[in-house]
């Protein structure tokens, strides 16, 4: 008789069951048991900063995809496992008989070096291990080796390499399995006499100087609950099991890979929105709904396929052409953006762990953040050439908090800020507003810091992107335009003349006249009391005795300007990269 197949299938970056080559190859092996799962990373729990509208966004992604198992077999789930994947993962193989472990391949720096850890326990172990791309139109690591093994750095350089792996045509997506085999029985799945090495656990404690959700979870050792989770059952763990009270969660974006495939259904089916769709004529301004399709937290916890977004919007475009209807082309349309997802993810593929920070990075330029080259006093006396001056670092801390807080005193600023912070997610453009804001044009705060906020409170938080974004607008890679700066109340005035995201998320300015809803503290007093908000301190509280205030702004920006535009062309001057000896050494500061 032939030997039992018992196939562990790992979800990590594909909470779907559309589309997804990996799982397809698993199910291909015709298992006799097949086990899906997904293990806590503490790398993920403890070491990256998740705020709670992406924690609820990836639980109800999960609650999303167990009930797509159940449909299709009642007694299969998606099985949740309470321990880092390097240490659990050889206990279940133990545990279970595993014959073969499947997953989709990741290429963040993290996770590759975690997955080679895996894969060296299994083939120990003797357990067969099958890895497949998915999560990006192409195999990266294949687009960095058609592009001479170098990142990225630009879009010609990914359509380049693109145009030389299948024409530049991804695969056709796959359809979703139609059943899925049984896993093993309740009793043999069992694992109360596996020892727990609670470290993967999603309740407990963990080291309070890395962990910036310490708060979250610190009431929660009580909810220890073993790899099984508090009820024995492999769930789906509960807001509360991770410490978050779920008054905390204030998105209205929804996961789960039936919520992605029927908002992707709906754009398709609005032919001219996929026709026309030029990003640069969307609207930054613009919510309920917003002008971009919002996919974003759907790409990045892969409850759609990067695959079936681009050739669904791929075969209205041809069904047009057809019709003699015009189509935007790349970059701006649609498959464009899509591509530049590619070029962030084939850049850090072939940089690595120093993509996400400047040290030792060889792509990034250096900025010294804390030397800027002119005083508002020599601005004002036309001096300070060839000066540099230290940056007073508890102004800029202030201004950064201020920034993080939406409290800057600027509304277009803050309005985003508040949104990001309420929603989990903002337009391209608003947060190219508030990234050029708080680096090169405005805070002149390293752009490093700017990424650690995002990655707390973005929904669709992807390192790859947010960290190659973050270099583009600062111009530290990518882009290096920096005299093209986003002023913090013309930008937001021409996309949106009546303030309207303003009076949305800023609500104290509700009432305030168009004339000076992007600038309030040039309303005369009489007016800011007839609107019901004075325009008064630093925003650290939202009342006075007078009643509601907003903040007057932090800066004078066009000062600001000077200053940042003064700096960036010392820094390019300069031309430090992130991994020169000056820069590794510190002597360039010590200088
Ligand atoms: P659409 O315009 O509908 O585009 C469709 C898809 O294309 C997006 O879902 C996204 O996957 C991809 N895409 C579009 N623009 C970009 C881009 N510039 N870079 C990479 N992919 C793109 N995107 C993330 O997915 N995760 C991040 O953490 C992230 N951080 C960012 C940080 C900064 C400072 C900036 C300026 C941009 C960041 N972006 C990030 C890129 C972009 O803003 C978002 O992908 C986009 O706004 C998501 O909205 P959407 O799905 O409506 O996009």
């Amino acid at each position: 008789t032939a030997k039992p197949k018992i196939v562990l299938y790992w979800h990590r970056t594909d909470l779907r069951l559309h589309d997804s080559p990996a799982l397809n190859a698993a199910l291909s092996l015709n298992p006799t048991t097949f086990i899906p799962i997904w293990t806590w990373d503490p790398h993920y729990v403890y070491k990256s900063r998740v705020g709670p509208n992406r924690w609820s966004f990836l639980l109800e992604s999960q609650k999303a995809l167990s009930t797509s198992y159940s449909n299709l077999n009642p007694r299969q789930q998606l099985w949740l496992i309470r321990e880092a994947p390097q240490s659990v993962l050889p206990k279940l193989w133990n545990a279970w008989g595993v014959t073969h472990l499947v997953f989709e391949k990741d290429e963040d720096a993290y996770a590759r070096e975690r997955d080679g850890a895996v894969v060296r326990l299994a083939e120990e172990a003797g357990v067969e291990v099958i890895v497949k791309s998915g999560r990006t139109l192409f195999d990266v690591d294949e687009i960095v080796r058609k592009n001479g093994g170098k990142p990225t750095m630009s879009m010609a350089q990914v359509e380049k390499a693109v145009e030389k792996i299948g024409n530049g045509v991804p695969e056709r997506p796959i359809d979703a399995p139609s059943s899925i085999p049984d896993p093993l029985t309740r009793d043999e799945m069992d694992l109360k006499g596996v020892k727990h090495d609670g470290r993967g656990d999603v309740g407990s404690k963990s080291d309070p100087g890395t962990d910036m959700n310490a708060d979250h979870r610190s009431t929660t050792d009580k909810q220890y609950a073993g790899i099984m989770g508090p009820k024995g059952d492999f769930g789906v763990p509960a807001l509360e099991e991770i410490g978050i009270d779920p008054a905390e969660v204030q998105t209205p974006h929804r996961g789960g890979e039936n919520v992605a495939l029927e908002l992707l259904a709906g754009y398709i089916a609005d032919e001219e929105y996929i026709g026309r769709f030029e990003k640069p004529n969307t609207s930054p301004a613009a919510f309920e709904p917003q002008s971009t399709t919002l996919l974003s937290p759907h790409l990045h916890f892969g409850t759609l396929s990067v695959r079936k977004f681009w050739w669904d919007v791929q075969d209205v475009m041809e069904k047009r052409k057809k019709a003699k209807k015009s189509n935007a082309s790349i970059p701006t349309n649609l498959p464009g953006q899509l591509l530049f997802r590619e070029m962030y993810f084939a850049a850090h593929a072939a940089v690595g762990e120093p993509f996400c920070r400047t040290y030792g990075n060889p792509m990034v330029r250096f900025i010294d953040w804390h030397l800027q080259s002119k005083t508002p006093e020599d601005i004002a006396h036309g001096e300070g050439e060839g000066k540099l001056y230290e940056v007073d670092s508890d102004e800029a801390e202030v201004w950064f908090l201020r920034w993080k807080e939406g409290r800057t005193g600027f509304p277009w600023i803050d309005a985003l800020m508040r949104q990001l912070k309420q929603e989990g997610w903002i337009h391209h453009l608003g947060r190219h507003s508030v990234a050029c804001f708080l680096t090169r044009g405005g805070c002149y705060v390293s752009w490093e810091r700017g990424a650690e906020v995002f990655e707390e409170m973005l929904i669709d938080h992807e390192t790859a992107c947010n960290i190659g974004n973050w270099m583009w607008l600062s111009c530290t890679a990518f882009f290096a335009q920096f005299y093209r700066c986003y002023s913090p109340i013309a930008f937001g005035k021409k996309w949106d003349p009546e303030g309207n995201l303003i009076r949305r998320y800023c609500p104290e300015l509700a009432k305030f006249d168009k004339k000076y809803i992007y600038e309030p503290w040039r309303a005369p007093i009489a007016d800011q009391r007839k609107w019901g908000c004075r325009v008064t301190g630093d925003g650290s509280s939202s009342t006075n005795e007078d009643g509601k205030i907003y903040p007057k702004p932090m800066f004078d920006f066009d000062e600001r300007r000077t200053i940042c535009l003064d700096a960036m062309k010392n820094a390019y001057h300069v031309g430090l990269h992130g991994n020169d000896k000056e820069v590794k050494d510190g002597s360039w500061r010590k200088a």
